[in-house]
């Protein structure tokens, strides 16, 4: 039906070598890294063999050539990119805590991965786009909000699909309309891929069955539950849920594990595999790339997730 289309933020991430609070004092650095959950997300859905593209903005630098050279290396459709010529490309500093909770610092809003909008190459990749992928977190930007509110009709009209991460971060501000908007997308999507107490979030009540059965009832197909290393867990309206394992990996680096999952799923769902098969595929994705450093580093091809899963063990 054509390709599936990410919207948001492209970013490289710069991450601290050392554990322990923010910024405050000169650390040691490495990066950068190309970044931005929904670049992840496609860049992984591209290397498993799904037609994807991704609509965003970068900067005329290096940074901005980073992302798009490895999005476009990867077999992603990088035409509804936006080069600006006034901004620089976003990025996001991260520090790790000991406890496993990160600092951020962001510069997004003031860069140019929130400065795009609706184009002639956004028109054109709409127009044949089979699924569109929205990340939650897109929805503190405007222009983001204005490309996905204009093209999800589009792709709906054409019989596309919605997929949602509700990817909610404490740094985001949900006030009444990114709320609305929220609740919106949620009724619209026909696939959902929560982690944490984003499935409570996105349904409305409390509790695991209650929430999942709040959200098939009201017509999400598929909710693909992201439970880290406890695995995986898929559930939809007519067939018992399937459960995933995590893989047995060292955790290096957390960041894009849900995002690497999310693209693998619906690449291989779109591909035409049943759920068990992409939900293995999806655990498999995540789970590699936690042993990378760099939160798009470990993305695999499909025959790299095939030797991953030959050589790795599941958890009991
Ligand atoms: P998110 O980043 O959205 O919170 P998760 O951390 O739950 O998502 O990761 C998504 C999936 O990736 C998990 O369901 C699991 O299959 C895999 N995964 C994540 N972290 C690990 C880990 N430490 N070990 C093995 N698999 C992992």
């Amino acid at each position: 039906l054509g390709p599936t289309v990410a919207v948001g933020e492209i970013l490289v991430e710069i991450m601290a070598t050392s554990v322990g609070d923010g910024f405050c004092e000169p650390i040691a650095l490495v990066g950068p890294y190309p970044s931005g959950a929904p670049a992840i997300f496609i860049d992984q859905c591209a290397r498993i063999g799904g037609a994807a593209a991704m609509i965003g903005a970068v900067g005329s630098d290096d940074f901005g050539r980073l992302n798009v050279g490895r999005l476009a290396a990867d077999g992603a459709d990088v035409s509804a990119i936006r080069v600006d010529p006034d901004y620089p490309t976003g990025s996001a500093f991260v520090r790790y805590r000991a406890g496993g909770s990160r600092d951020f610092v962001y510069n997004i809003a003031t860069s140019a991965a929130a400065r795009f909008g609706w184009s002639a190459e956004v028109e054109a990749l709409v127009g044949r786009a089979g699924h569109l992928h929205v990340m939650g977190s897109a929805l503190s930007m405007k222009s983001a909000v204005e490309v996905i509110e204009r093209a999800l009709p589009i792709v709906k009209a054409r019989g596309g699909t919605l997929s949602l991460d509700p990817n909610l971060r404490k740094e985001i501000v949900y006030d009444a309309a990114t709320e609305r908007r929220f609740r919106d997308l949620v009724a619209a999507a026909d696939l959902i891929l929560p982690s944490g107490d984003e499935l409570a979030r996105a349904a409305g009540v409390d509790g695991e069955a209650a929430a999942v059965a709040r959200l098939l009832e009201t017509g999400v197909k598929e909710i693909a539950l992201k439970r880290g290393a406890a695995g995986a867990t898929v559930f939809t309206r007519h067939t018992p849920p399937v459960f995933a394992p995590a893989f047995q990996v060292e955790e290096v680096d957390p960041t894009g594990a849900g995002d690497c999952f999310g693209g693998a799923y619906v690449a291989c769902r779109r591909l035409g595999m049943g759920i068990e098969a992409a939900l293995t595929y999806a655990s498999a994705a995540g789970a590699r790339n936690v042993t990378r450093r760099g939160p798009m580093e470990g993305a695999g091809s499909r025959a790299e997730l095939d030797a991953f899963i030959a050589e790795t063990a599941r958890h009991a």
